[in-house]
């Protein structure tokens, strides 16, 4: 296999799905993606945010499309993707970023929100995987990258359940690759520190924990959206051709430092 090392990470003719992609740290990702090349699909609950953040992308010259199925429902997942496939053209990357976090001490946690927790995070990015990876089975090539987290490392309190459907993320990611790989599939994770998104909005206007998690980190910082854009690039282009069932930590050096 040749390889250019100019076009390593060229994503021009490729279209990626990225769940949860109307904000936060899927929508990074999108632009990102799409900055090199790729038609990107956007997707979320939320239609009318993801059309604004598709326009956006769009206003900026990049190739963007629209998708609203929810990751739990897996027979939307299934039609969405056969429109997609059918209408924009194969999906050559996926990434499982949908995601939903809940807080609260581990002898009350709730039933319900333990199951949304698994049935978003976990059931979620196996579906959508499933659902893409026949298609690039028969292709006998594609990417998958599913969103983990630090968390899958370290445990923090009122916030076990979540902990565990990223440490799921992490073993989900090697069976993929165990299954997948040998069909031409590359399934790797990225494991993110901590980033100012809608979802941690609670601890970044907590100060105390602001000053707990500077110290924390080796990097003494929270970390920006767009720094999750390097390694999403590196995991859906040629450049990680021999990469496969890896997680990426992206966390200032959190998980190496106790
Ligand atoms: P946000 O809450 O900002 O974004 C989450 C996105 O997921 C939203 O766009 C939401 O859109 C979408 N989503 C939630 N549930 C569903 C569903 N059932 N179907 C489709 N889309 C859904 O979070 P972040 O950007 O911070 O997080 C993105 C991912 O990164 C998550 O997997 C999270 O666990 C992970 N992560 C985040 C970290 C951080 O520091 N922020 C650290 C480590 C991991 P809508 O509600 O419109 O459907």
């Amino acid at each position: 296999m040749a390889l250019t090392s100019k076009s390593l990470f060229s994503l021009d003719g490729r279209l990626a799905l990225i769940t949860g992609s109307g904000q936060g740290i899927g929508l990074a990702l999108a632009r990102g993606l799409a900055e090199h090349g790729a038609s990107v699909v956007l997707n979320g609950r939320d239609a009318g945010k993801v059309a604004n953040a598709v326009a956006g992308l769009r206003d900026a010259g990049l190739k963007a499309h629209t998708s609203t199925f929810d990751v739990t429902d897996f027979r939307a997942v299934d039609a969405d993707v056969a429109r997609i496939e059918a209408e924009i053209g194969p999906i050559d990357i996926l990434i499982n970023n949908a995601g939903v976090q809940f807080r609260a001490p581990l002898e009350d946690f709730p039933e319900e929100q333990w199951e949304r927790l698994f049935k978003t995070n976990v059931s979620g990015a196996f579906h959508a995987g499933k659902a893409v990876a026949r298609n690039m089975i028969a292709r006998g090539k594609g990417k998958i990258i599913n969103i983990g987290s630090v968390q899958s490392e370290l445990a923090r309190p009122n916030i076990a359940p979540y902990t565990a459907t990223k440490g799921a993320i992490r073993n989900l990611t090697r069976g993929m690759c165990t299954d997948w790989a040998k069909y031409g599939l590359q399934i790797n994770a990225i494991a993110p520190g901590y980033f100012r998104t809608e979802m941690n909005q609670a601890l970044v206007d907590n100060q105390e924990f602001s000053a707990w998690l500077e110290k924390r980190t080796p990097a003494g910082r929270w970390g920006y959206v767009d720094e999750l854009i390097g390694a999403a690039v590196f995991l859906a282009s040629d450049a990680s051709s021999f990469v496969n069932g890896h997680t990426l930590y992206v966390d200032g050096g959190m998980t190496a430092s106790v």
